[in-house]
């Protein structure tokens, strides 16, 4: 039987940072670490970020952008991995950090195959095997810290097409595993729930599961068909039957055929999936967040004293795309509203308080995140070691740790990783 000092299940970002960070610049001379991955190409959900890009981090305070159980989970983690450390293991890497007017940091390429390439590079050069098309399916702990203290069981993750069985069925023996297997959101770009049972099977409990950072269906998306593929920076919150209220978000948000999509949109689906009701409350949008209801209204009587004969949509031009201003004017029954001060303040009121009933958010499919996770309780926040099994790592998105959109999530997927990874590596020599 195959015997490896660390083990490494998963070779997504936190994956190969992990190994990156023991084997990386000869750290592990003369102990061995294996990566099993059971899609046949590592790093497919890096490769997607940031629209290809790769917003890998974000120059603001990472305090207040990540919610789970224990908001302060990650503060040891980004005393360790702060900033100035995060540049330097990159650039260790080969892969310069540029940072954009919002603070989002990106590969200097901005190119995320640059990031793909240079963590593989270091993993062919720190000697690190890499097994594609394997999935774990099972992991025995055994107290004690000989090689044999995890039981890895792996088989090919898909079957021959014409003996319906599996290619290979194995097991290895390990001093050391990192579980860095991810969320199940994206299940087309390598999302896989497997994490979450070998992790279970050791004895950690898992967190309710959900979606996050996905677009929203309307319920009364018919109306909006025509706009579909039109943007507007807008302001948005999420509003239950309950009368709870998310916090805002602001920013640009894409009317589509089935709902809303855009960062801000997506941000508010946490609040959506949240909502215990399975009827669902009310997105309630400021179309026009950079105007008090008093600007809007005094410019919609400007318009009106320039323009007395046009007709409200031709007055409200300036304001929204043409199609949304249609749906929303139909909305409000603006033939009914009289022309004087009094129907200009009522229709500024409206245009920033327009809610639209919210049928479900677009579910794990299209979610970039999958909120919820292993209860970091379980976890030694300075090393990310398991409290229950030694010598078990958990890292990345598989943990109760789910971030904003800006780069937070990648941020934290490379951080755990770096840590658990030298850490493991500590433990060992
Ligand atoms: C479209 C998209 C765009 C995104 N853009 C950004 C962005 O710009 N910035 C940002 O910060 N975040 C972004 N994210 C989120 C970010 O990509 C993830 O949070 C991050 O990849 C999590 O890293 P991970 O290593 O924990 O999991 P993953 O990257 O998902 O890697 C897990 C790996 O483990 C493998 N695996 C799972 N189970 C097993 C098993 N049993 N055996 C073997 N292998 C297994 C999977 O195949 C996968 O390769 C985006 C996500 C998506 C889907």
């Amino acid at each position: 039987m195959n015997e490896v000092d660390i083990l490494i299940v998963g070779a997504g970002a936190a994956g190969l940072m992990a190994a990156c960070s023991i084997a990386g610049s000869g750290r592990a001379e003369g102990l061995s670490v294996r990566l099993l991955e059971r899609q046949e190409k590592a790093g497919r959900k890096i490769l997607a970020s940031g629209n290809g890009r790769c917003n890998l981090g974000n120059s603001g305070p990472l305090e207040g952008h990540y919610r789970g159980l224990d908001p302060d989970f990650i503060l040891p983690v980004f005393r360790i991995v702060d900033e100035s450390k995060y540049r330097e293991i990159f650039l260790e890497l080969g892969v310069a950090l540029l940072e954009d007017e919002a603070g989002r940091l990106y590969p200097r390429t901005l190119r995320s195959d640059t990031v793909h390439s240079a963590l593989l590079n270091a993993l062919a050069a720190g000697n690190v095997r890499v097994d594609y098309g394997l999935e774990v399916y099972d992991i025995k702990f055994r107290p004690g810290s000989g090689q044999d203290r995890f039981l890895v069981s792996f088989r090919s993750s898909t079957k021959d097409q014409l003996s319906g069985k599996r290619i290979i069925e194995d097991q290895v023996k390990a001093r050391s595993v990192i579980i860095a297997a991810g969320g199940k959101s994206q299940p087309q770009l390598s999302g896989h729930d497997s994490g979450y049972t070998l992790a279970e099977r050791l004895g950690h409990s898992c967190t309710e599961l959900f979606p996050a950072l996905v677009p929203i269906e309307l319920a009364d998306a018919g109306k909006w068909r025509r706009s579909s593929g039109q943007r507007v920076r807008a302001a948005a919150y999420y509003h239950s039957h309950r009368g709870k209220s998310s916090a805002p978000a602001e920013g640009e948000f894409l009317f589509t055929d089935y709902g809303v999509s855009g960062i801000a949109a997506m941000e508010l689906a946490e609040a959506v999936e949240r909502d215990p009701d399975s009827a669902k409350g009310d997105l309630v949008f400021d179309l026009v967040p950079d105007m008090s209801v008093e600007e809007l209204t005094g410019f919609i009587m400007m318009q009106l004293d320039l323009h007395p004969s046009y007709d409200w949509e031709r007055l409200l031009i300036g304001l929204l795309a043409q199609d949304i201003l249609r749906v929303l004017l139909r909305e409000l029954r603006a033939g009914e509203i009289r022309r004087t001060a009094g129907g200009c303040r009522s229709l500024a009121r409206a245009m920033k308080k327009f809610s639209r009933p919210v049928k479900a958010t677009r579910g794990f499919k299209f979610a970039q995140l999958t909120a919820g996770g292993i209860n970091t309780d379980e976890l030694y926040p300075e090393t990310l070691e398991s409290k229950i099994c030694p010598g078990l790592y958990l890292t990345g998105e598989l943990l109760d740790v789910n971030g904003d959109t800006g780069g937070y999530n990648l941020r934290w997927a490379f951080s755990s990783a770096y840590v658990a990874g030298i850490n493991a590596l500590a433990a060992l020599k």
